[in-house]
Formats: C-alpha cells, structure tokens, sequence
C-alpha cells in the first residue's frame, strides 16, 4: 500500500528542492501518496499565518511528512514555524546524522556520528527576563532570598529547564535506535562538572536508562571535551545524546565534518508524529535559479524510508547518491572543488543522475 505523507514544499529555495527530492522518492519504487500542504512566508497573505492549523492536522494524521525548508519572517510578531512544528507536535528528538561519503570536500574521511539532540528543554525553553523588567528585579530578588546569591541587578536571565521526563525520553529514543540501526555505543554529552541539577541530572538519567539496555555500550563525555575529540578523532563516536543547546552547537559541528549544509539531513521526531528534512535553512537569494544542492533534502527522504521501515530502498537510494557524490560530475557549485566551476549541473540535474543510477541499480 502507499504511503500516505505529508509534503511540504517549503519556501525560498524549498519548492525546488522539494520538487527534486520527490522524485527520487519515487524512483525507488516505493509508492506514496502525497498530501501535499503550503506553508511559510508564501501562505501568510492567505491564512494569516505560516503554519496553518490544517497543515498540523495532516502531519498529526499521516504521522510523517517531509518538509522544504521554510523561512522565519523577521519583525512579523510571527514565531519560527520550524520551532512551532516541533512544539506543536511534540517531536522531541532532532535526528542528526552526520556520515561522510567519498568525494564530498571535506578534512575528514570518516566520520559516521549520529545526533540525537533534545528539542524542548534546556536553555531553549524559551523562559526568558529581559534586563531592567519588574518580572527580572522580582526573580533577582527571589533567588537572593532562596540561594543567598544576588545577581547583578542589570541582568538578563534565562533559565534552563532539564527534566527527568524529557531526558529519559530522548535518552531511550537514542538506545532504540542505536539497537535499531545495529549501532554500537551511545555517548551521553553534558557539563555536569559545573550545573549539577540540570546536566547532573541528565547524566545520572542517562545512566540509569543505559542499565535498560546492556547490548549497547554507554558512556558519557563533557560538552568541551567532547568539541575537542570530535575534531581530533571523530571516528571514535556513534550516537550521541545531547541536550538542546549542546546538540544544536555539536550538530553544526559534525555538519562542518562531513562537508558542510548541503549535505546534512535531519529528522524531527516524537512518539506520533516524524518531520524529516534538511538542516540548511531556505536560502532566499538563491530562490528559483535551480542552483542549489538538494542532496540534504534527498538524504532526509532516506531517513524518512528507514522510518518507513523501507530499508531497502533506502539503502538503495543512499548507494545511488553517493555513487553521484563518488563520480563529482552532476554536482551543485558546492561540491565542485571551486564555487564559480562551470561544470557544476544544477538542482534538477542532481535528481536526473540520481534517478539514472537508481535504475541502474547501482
Ligand atoms: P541558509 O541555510 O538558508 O543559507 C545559508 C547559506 O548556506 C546560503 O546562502 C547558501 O550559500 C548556503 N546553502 C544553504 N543551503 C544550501 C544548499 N542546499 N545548497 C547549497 N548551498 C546552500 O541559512 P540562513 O540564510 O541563515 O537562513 C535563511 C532562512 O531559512 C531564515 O529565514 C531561517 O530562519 C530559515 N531556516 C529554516 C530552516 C528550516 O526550515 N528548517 C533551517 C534553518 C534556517
């Protein structure tokens, strides 16, 4: 039967991208059937919103979608719809692989690290007090009165919310899916050296979920440590957990690893629903001009057929675009060994030659 998903095009360079993307899809074989919802900066006008309602009731009840990427509006009142998405759905785990292939410009060779970063809490939880407020001088003086230490009274306060839920959570998430995957190690990351209560707390959940799980090796590093040995030796780690702030720094990290934006993918992911897509964002200069890497989008739909549970063409579909990678020839200006390099095909042109090895069944 078909799978029915959810397709949003995005805006900026996402319909393009989108475009391309499924049509690999499709040229594995498996069948969709795509439903197929706008949103971003295009439908405001419309909807007065980027994010309309009807669009998350079809994520909620396909369960899966792929998305393009979509532009913030800036100075709109309107908040990000890629932060919106993963509150509104719950998608606690932001899925980062980052895998080097051959003829991908890049120092390193061998980098196959996965991220699993936590979506919700942690210093992006968005509790905020804004230098100078009464809601600011009322907290600085609460603080003061609880711990005995009084903050500078000019200051800016955000607070960083780690819970035992929301760890075990994406902890577990990491273990199955490292089981899942035939992964062999899963690194916990944190500072718990300095924020005993919150990294602490992490590290000790983590701890206590890895005792659940004795097939799959466990240990844990410090986030700086960590920044350090992922640039000396990557090929020392597997999965990584993280929580929010660590996993969105350490994902930019592994992304500049294996060659950069146009080629890392990602996922968000929660117990009922899976938003797959790249991690670059919708490049609005380049809109329309059929120039710009698809191969992160593409590699996002792989992840999306293994949450599919279409392992086979998923394998089949990563084979087909890192033999186009391998080859360098149908390749965007940012895999060409110089950016103005004439030879360098555009968007669509990348779909062609991965579609050609598809059905070579290369
Ligand atoms: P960006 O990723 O869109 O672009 C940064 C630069 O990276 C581009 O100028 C381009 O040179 C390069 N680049 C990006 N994607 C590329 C690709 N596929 N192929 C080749 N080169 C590529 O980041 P930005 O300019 O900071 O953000 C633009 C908009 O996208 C913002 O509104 C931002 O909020 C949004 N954004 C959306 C998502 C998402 O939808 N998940 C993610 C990040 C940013």
């Amino acid at each position: 039967m078909a799978h029915r998903v959810t397709f949003i095009p995005g805006d900026g360079v996402g319909p393009e991208l989108s475009e391309a993307t499924r049509r690999v899809l499709e040229a594995t074989g498996v069948e969709f059937d795509w439903d197929v919802q706008e949103a971003g900066a295009d439908v405001m006008d419309r909807y007065g919103t980027p994010l309309p309602e009807h669009v998350l009731d079809s994520i909620r009840t396909n369960g899966v979608a792929i998305k393009g990427p979509i532009t913030t509006p800036v100075g709109t009142g309107f908040r990000s719809v890629n932060v919106a998405l993963r509150k509104e759905l719950d998608l606690f785990c932001c899925l980062r692989p980052c895998k080097s292939y051959p003829g991908v410009r890049s120092r390193y060779e061998d980098v196959d690290v996965v991220i699993c970063r936590e979506n919700h809490e942690d210093l992006y939880a968005g509790i905020e007090f804004e230098q100078g407020t009464e809601d600011a001088k009322r907290l600085i003086e609460a603080i003061a009165e609880i711990s005995g230490i009084r903050i500078r009274e000019d200051s800016g306060i955000s607070i960083k919310p780690i819970s035992v839920t929301g760890t075990k959570r994406i902890v577990r998430w990491a273990f199955e899916y490292a089981r899942r995957e035939g992964r062999k190690k899963v690194t916990a990351v944190h500072k718990a050296n300095i924020m005993k209560f919150s990294d602490g707390l992490f590290l000790e959940t983590a701890r206590e979920v890895a005792t659940e799980y004795d097939d799959i090796e466990f240990e844990d590093r410090i986030v700086d440590n960590l920044a350090m040995q992922l640039v000396a030796r990557p090929e020392e780690y597997d999965v990584l957990v993280l929580p929010n702030l660590y996993g969105d720094i350490i994902s930019d990290l592994c992304a500049g690893l294996i060659g950069g934006l146009g080629v890392a993918p990602g996922g968000n992911i929660g117990d009922r629903a899976a938003v797959f897509e790249a991690t670059h964002g919708s490049a609005p200069k380049y809109r329309g001009m059929n120039k710009v890497n698809p191969m992160a989008m593409m590699f996002s739909g792989m992840l999306m057929l293994r949450h599919l549970e279409e392992r086979d063409a998923a394998d089949r579909l990563e084979r087909a675009l890192a033999a186009v990678i391998a080859e360098g020839k149908s390749v965007t200006y940012d895999m060409k060994p110089s950016r103005d390099d004439p030879t360098a095909v555009g968007t669509s042109e990348v779909a062609d030659a991965v579609i050609v090895r598809l059905e070579a069944g290369v």
